[in-house]
């Protein structure tokens, strides 16, 4: 070999070696990010760390951005606990690293999992933008047009059809059939002024209709996304300052704290008396649990049961009333109801509410219970007239506005301190009614009064907290009957959705995890849910047939919003729900024979016995006790005048609706809420009426 031949293998082995060398350094040396060599690429982030969410299919997303003192993300922690593992959660990695590579929030999505792919790029451009990037530099760009997204809501889907053009939303138009009247409804009103005016779909969620809310964001996302729209370019909500609220002061005669069923009906009959009224409201929305009342409104001698050939007395219904009770009731304010409520049917057909339909109830001699004529549920109803008039009469409601005192001057009511994001408010008035319902949803409450019922879910409205117990306690009120907790027995758990008694008073059976009956299901409240406690797991499962669900329009909202389970044979739903198949057979077979013969041997059920369970396909839900109802409260006379420790009045403070106790002693029996409401928020507006005058 000559030494020109030697020369060149020599080289071309130092090429090979130091291209091995250099292929290996970068397999080995793979170039993963290095925060520490990267510069911001989209301007200078503020060094800190930054959270924010946005809304993912499960729930929220977190991402938290750390920007190293350099300025460049130096780590990215994304936590979406309730993401599809296997599809969300997977993605959240791939999401992870594409944002340390690209040190932006403007990464491409993972497909197949869009949803958490946009909540990840959502947070982080937040983030991003509170760390003082530019993530949204230039602005969104659509592809001029109209697009529509859907996504599941509280009823069903919900659809949101946008109209943009280049560089703006311009339009906005929600449907939500399904979604709950007068509550999710209220998201669907508010949700597109609130989108329209922020140009994004970063906004706060409706308080107490959060699913709905939630459902119309990612409906809009996904009709955004279809225009062209990278998400993360949409402008971010500037994060909440602690900025320091101005103080106010109002005067007016009368301060009603609380827009539900009781605290309009004050409203409304003080207004029309000539009277000045503030009307407060800690949510952005009226209607607090009378909203959520099903049944309709128990009233005597009314004129609808005369032209209907009804023969009812106020003396039965204080009767039935004392017994549904335990006779725990105060008498004179049962009275005080029974009397007036034929008058408060009169009341409310003067304003366009009128309730017609009178039927049976559980615990009524007579018919005696007045509901709307379309068959829709009593309170929704109600909540919408009530709104209107108050509408109508001018009363000035203050939404998102928290009473959080009483203000006293020597003993007397004189107003009310209340609050809002902007305002600390004195409001100076001449009376002052109390109508903040009940504490149903307040488990410190709940367990200082209850403790068994720690944990219990709860039917209540998001403002059932409460409050208007502890502040006339504050002043001195005496309380009564605290301790009466009403449950329901038929509440699913995951959605704390009420299955009205009707699915029961039309021929439902109860069942536990072995299959079997345990009760007679048109027993008192009480008794139903005592005994559904004793079951295996303190639940059962209410089973019914597609004829009770064709007659029941209720039932279509519990079918949407998923909770029924179904199956074309009883055996088949027992294998859905974890029973034994023939146990469940042999059950509806009892069952069925029960009601051909009329005759329940097992458990003297007497009632809602009509139609057997035998039309495919056949259904159940799986149900517990839930808080329904908080019986007791503040102690009240007949005039609604609050009462103290000592037994005597406070002078100026009123008291109407479930805040307060005694009407409804140890049992409320349905239908009777309302006439509570109806005609004590009468009654303390007439009295408070009546102070002002003095
Ligand atoms: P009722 O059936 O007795 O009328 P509801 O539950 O229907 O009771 O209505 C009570 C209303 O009072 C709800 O809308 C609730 O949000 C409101 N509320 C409760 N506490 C406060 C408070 N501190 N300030 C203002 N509104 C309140």
């Amino acid at each position: 070999m000559n030494s020109d031949i030697m020369k060149v293998r020599i080289l071309r082995a130092l090429v090979c070696v130091l291209a091995i060398a250099l292929v290996a350094t970068l397999i080995i040396d793979k170039p993963k990010f290095d925060p520490s060599a990267n510069d911001n690429a989209s301007g200078s982030y503020t060094p800190g760390t930054y959270t924010a969410v946005a809304n993912g299919f499960g729930g929220d997303v977190e991402v938290a951005i750390t920007v190293g003192d350099n300025g460049g993300i130096s780590s990215v922690e994304i936590t979406g606990d309730k993401e599809t593992p296997e599809v969300g959660g997977a993605a959240i990695p791939t999401l992870k690293d594409s944002i340390l590579e690209k040190q932006s929030a403007d990464i491409d999505g993972v497909s197949g999992a869009t949803i958490t792919s946009t909540a990840v790029k959502t947070a982080a451009a937040k983030a991003l933008s509170e760390a003082g990037g530019s993530a949204s530099a230039g602005g969104p760009s659509f592809n001029p047009g109209t697009y529509t997204g859907t996504a599941k809501g509280f009823g069903g889907d919900v659809e949101v059809t946008v109209t943009v053009s280049e560089s703006t939303i311009d339009d906005i138009q929600v449907a939500g059939d399904n979604e709950t009247e007068n509550i999710g409804t209220f998201a669907l009103s508010m949700m597109p002024d609130r989108i329209l005016e922020a140009q994004t779909t970063d906004v706060d969620a409706v308080s107490g209709a959060t699913v709905t809310s939630k459902a119309i964001l990612l409906a809009l996302q996904d009709a955004l996304t279809q225009a062209g729209c990278d998400l993360s370019t949409l402008p971010v909500k500037p994060a909440k300052e602690n900025a320091t609220k101005t103080d106010k002061t109002l005067d007016t005669d009368i301060v009603i704290i609380g827009a539900g069923g009781a605290g309009m009906t004050a409203a409304i009959n003080a207004t029309e008396q000539g009277k000045d009224v503030i009307l407060l409201e800690m949510m952005p929305y009226a209607g607090g649990n009378t909203t959520k009342a099903t049944g309709g409104m128990n009233a005597a001698e009314t004129h609808y049961q005369k032209e209907q050939g009804i023969d009812d007395s106020v003396e039965t219904f204080i009767e039935d009333t004392m017994e549904g009770g335990h006779q725990m009731n105060n008498r004179d304010l049962v009275t005080e109801m029974a009397e007036n409520s034929a008058d408060a049917i009169d009341w409310l057909d003067s304003i366009g509410a009128p309730l017609p339909k009178v039927g049976f109830s559980g615990g009524a001699t007579n018919a005696r219970i007045h509901a709307p004529e379309d068959g829709s549920g009593v309170g929704a109803f109600l909540v919408t007239r009530f709104l209107n008039k108050v509408d109508e009469l001018g009363i000035n409601v203050m939404y998102d506005t928290k009473a959080t005192e009483l203000i006293s001057d020597n003993g007397t009511i004189v107003g009310v301190k209340a609050e809002s994001d902007e305002f600390n408010y004195t409001i100076n008035a001449k009376a002052v009614i109390l109508a903040t319902g009940g504490f149903g949803n307040n488990q410190d409450m709940i367990v200082k009064y209850r403790s068994d019922l720690k944990g219990t879910v709860s039917t209540s409205a998001p403002g059932a907290m409460g409050d208007g117990i502890v502040m006339a306690e504050k002043v001195g009120a005496d309380l009564v009957d605290i301790d009466q907790i009403q449950l329901h027995p038929t509440v699913e758990q995951g959605t704390s959705m009420l299955i009205t008694e009707s699915v029961r008073g039309d021929g439902a059976i109860l069942v536990n995890q072995e299959g079997k009956r345990f009760t007679n299901e048109l027993l008192t409240r009480d008794v139903v849910s005592a005994a559904e406690l004793e079951q295996t797991g303190g639940y059962a499962y209410i089973i019914f047939d597609q004829r009770l669900r064709d007659g029941l329009k209720a039932i279509e909202k519990y079918v949407s919003t998923g909770i029924t389970i179904q199956s074309d044979t009883i055996e088949g739903l027992a294998e859905q729900i974890d029973v034994d198949p023939k146990v469940l057979a042999e059950t509806l077979e009892t069952w069925n024979k029960a009601v051909a013969d009329q005759n329940d041997a097992e458990f003297g059920r007497d009632t809602g016995m009509e139609n057997d369970l035998s039309v495919a396909p056949y259904y159940a839900i799986k149900i517990a006790p839930g808080i329904h109802h908080t019986m007791g409260g503040v102690k009240i006379d007949t005039n609604c005048q609050v009462i103290d420790t000592d037994g005597s009045v406070i002078p100026g403070l009123y008291a109407a609706g479930e805040v307060t106790g005694g009407v409804h002693g140890g049992n409320r029996i349905g239908g009777n809420a309302v006439a509570d409401i109806v005609v004590f928020g009468q009654v303390a507006s007439d009295s408070a009426v009546e102070y002002c005058d003095k």
